[in-house]
């Protein structure tokens, strides 16, 4: 596959920037880990066994390739454009995030470090996470926000198994960005024996570009899959932005096929109301959050706001940089779905396609029940199928069926 090693290297540049985006805003105490990161990352990239080993594991652990599916009913059901979806919900542990978990996990490794700590907010990436650690023999701490454990707790339980010690961090809104907080702390007392595998193409530098790469291989392989079965390329690739990883690793491999149009979706909650959403590309502004410059939901004071989205994995105050760069730029567009979107696209595609979505790739498919009846017939979109629904069948069934289930 050797995605690592075909990956063009112009973005970011050596001091991590975007454009105006992205860089190193992290104490000093955490320069030298950094630094001795990217460096390490840079060695493995060039060493064929790492990427051989990669491979295997992506191979034979996690699952990859994913196919690519072609929604047949939905593609009639909607009267547009031929949909394609992109079935990373098939992975191991339910989602994409554990092709960044891995490629962490082996940078560890070589960098001798064997302890582990993460931050997650729906507990996929804890999960991840906690699995390539017990993969490896990895010590693994996960801090996770309290109000988080209490809506994720089968994803706690879960990371429990695994062998993973959760730790719950009661601060301000007791979710995501309080837990990244926490994690930040952790690294700085404790770098020279822990690495941070950080769950989204976000953070200082070389975070994003790490992230990107080792999830590049979704629009590696969905590129050469269209090809051989359209012998063409897709007119518009589409998929939920959190931090922008799932995004970022389909649109990646397509960036220079300037007729290839790309859309991500953000979560908009219960509407582009103050507090009420998290989409940072309606009304956020740029600023600095937790090591990188991008756009982000703050007040006039810089204060972050509050924000909310029917998936946890969505519901963040900033964006990934480099997302905000190819926003400037005009390469990617990006949109959002409300919650009621969300939902009602996660029961079209249980009931259409026997498909369960996450809630945060829902956001992904309700844009694509707008935009393929506006398209014609011959035209192609692939959506990333980023994850799927098991751990959301307490929150849909909630919001869905009026119904409380307890695990
Ligand atoms: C975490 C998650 C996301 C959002 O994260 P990104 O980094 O934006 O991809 C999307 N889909 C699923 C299934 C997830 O678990």
């Amino acid at each position: 596959m050797s995605t690592l090693a075909h990956a063009p290297a112009s973005l970011p540049d050596s001091h991590g920037h975007f454009g105006q985006f992205g860089g190193m805003f992290v104490p000093e105490t955490l320069m030298a880990a950094l630094k001795e990161l990217e460096s390490e990352y840079a060695a493995a990239r060039a060493d064929a066994s790492f990427q051989a080993e990669l491979d295997d594991l992506l191979h034979n652990y996690v699952g990859r390739p994913t196919p690519l599916y072609f929604a047949e009913r939905l593609t009639s059901h909607l009267g547009g454009a031929k949909v394609y979806l992109k079935r990373e919900d098939l992975l191991h542990t339910g989602a994409h995030k554990i092709n960044n978990a891995l490629g962490q996990a082996l940078l560890a490794k070589r960098l001798g470090k064997k302890r582990i700590i993460a931050e997650t907010g729906a507990g996929q990436h804890g999960v991840a996470t906690a699995t390539v650690c017990a993969r490896f023999g990895l010590q693994c701490r996960v801090y996770m926000g309290k109000v988080d454990m209490e809506r994720q707790a089968l994803n706690v339980a879960r990371m429990r198994f695994l062998g993973a010690e959760v730790v719950a961090v009661t601060a301000g809104q007791a979710t995501l960005k309080e837990a990244v907080n926490e994690a930040m702390r952790d690294w700085v007392t404790n770098v020279r024996t822990t690495h941070y595998i950080l769950g989204s193409a976000l953070g200082s530098h070389p975070f994003p570009m790490i992230v990107r790469d080792f999830h590049r291989v979704i629009g590696v392989e969905a590129r050469r899959q269209i090809l051989e079965k359209e012998n063409r390329l897709p007119d518009m690739l589409i998929a939920c932005v959190g931090g922008g990883s799932n995004a970022i690793g389909l649109f990646h491999a397509f960036l220079n096929d300037a007729s290839v149009k790309m859309c991500g979706v953000e979560a908009g909650g219960d509407g582009i109301i103050q507090g009420r959403h998290a989409a940072r590309f309606q009304g956020g502004k740029l600023g600095v959050l937790q090591g990188t410059k991008t756009y982000l939901l703050a007040n006039h004071d810089g204060q972050i706001e509050l924000t909310h989205s029917v998936s946890a994995g969505l519901d963040y105050a900033a964006v990934g940089p480099e997302h905000a760069y190819y926003r400037d730029q005009g390469r990617i567009e990006y949109t959002y779905a409300t919650d009621d979107e969300a939902l009602s696209a996660f029961r079209t595609l249980s009931e259409i396609e026997g498909l369960i979505p996450a809630l945060e790739t829902a956001h992904g498919i309700a844009e694509v029940i707008k935009r393929a009846p506006t398209m014609d017939p011959s035209a192609i979109i692939i959506a990333n199928l980023s994850g799927r629904g098991d751990k959301d069948v307490a929150q849909a069934a909630r919001h869905i069926l009026g119904e409380e289930i307890k695990f």
